[in-house]
């Protein structure tokens, strides 16, 4: 990929339900290597449009391309498989499970789970599952869940839930992850925790889009900030020129 061609696009995208217009012709660029914080007040189309990106409702109309390639009518599988993982508001994890059997079970599907190819390749199995099993140390390690790796997840706080999200996440060795509100309800020094690894995972080339509503937490972390008002694109580009947007400001005042 030429560094100039960003990793997702978004151009002209629509998505409506019935009478209301969720989307509103969006159009905005993230590029490789960087966190792009989403912002805007309640109800302005931001997780919508995180749906319309990993295929979970159809846009009406635009384009959503990741890495060149035309997204946006593919199966939420497919597009993982390309390269994109998410997180939800709500974690989606097993509470029942232990936190390792988490990130285990959130690894790809394996060649051990087809039973043909048990027969015929016992060896590539055995492989594949060490590959998880170090996969999954490592997981715990860089999240600093190790201590944790035997806990049921129905035992964690909500901000070790959202840092186990992420390392399911992660499992997928996604090079852009969609975050939905990480830092929600997560006490300081977990957001502290969470905002690091964040930054680490850039360095290790992988690339985020964040919503959140900490405008602060926004301004101090973000590369690049979209500010989405009643479905429309009301501002984009560095923190502190959005920051001082005569439409930022009157938008969330006006909220
Ligand atoms: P945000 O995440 O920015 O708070 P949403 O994307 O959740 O906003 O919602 C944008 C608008 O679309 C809201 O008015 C919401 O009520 C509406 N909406 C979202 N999902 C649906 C749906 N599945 N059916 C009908 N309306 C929806
Ligand atoms: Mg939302």
């Amino acid at each position: 990929t030429a560094s100039d061609t960003p990793l997702l696009l978004i151009e002209d995208v629509v998505k409506r339900f019935g009478g209301l217009t969720a989307v509103d012709h969006v159009s905005f660029t993230v590029k490789s290597n960087s966190i792009t914080g989403l912002i805007g007040p309640n109800g302005a189309g931001k997780s919508t449009l995180f749906n319309c990106i990993t295929g979970i409702v159809q846009p009406d109309s635009g384009t959503i391309q990741l890495d060149g390639v035309k997204i946006q009518e593919k199966s939420p599988n497919q597009i993982a498989q390309h390269g994109l993982g998410r997180t939800f508001q709500t974690p989606k994890i097993f509470r029942g499970m232990s936190v390792r059997e988490n990130l285990a079970f959130a690894a790809p599907v394996q060649h051990g789970e087809r039973p043909v190819s048990t027969l015929i390749h016992p060896q590539k199995i055995k492989e594949e599952e060490t590959a998880v099993q170090s996969r999954v140390e490592d997981t715990l390690e860089f999240l600093s869940l190790d201590h944790l790796a035997d806990e049921y997840a129905s035992g964690l706080s909500g901000g070790q839930r959202k840092l186990l999200e992420l390392g399911r996440v992660l499992m997928l060795d996604p090079d852009l992850i969609l975050l939905d509100e990480p830092m929600a309800g997560v006490n300081p020094a977990l957001t502290n925790e969470l905002l690091d690894r964040l930054h680490e995972l850039t360095n290790r080339g992988r690339t985020i889009l964040l919503i959140e509503h900490d405008m602060d937490l926004i301004m101090n972390h973000c590369d690049r900030v979209v500010v989405l008002h009643n479905g429309q694109t009301l501002a984009s580009g560095s923190p502190s020129l959005v920051q001082d947007d005569e439409r930022v400001i009157e938008a969330y005042l006006g909220d």
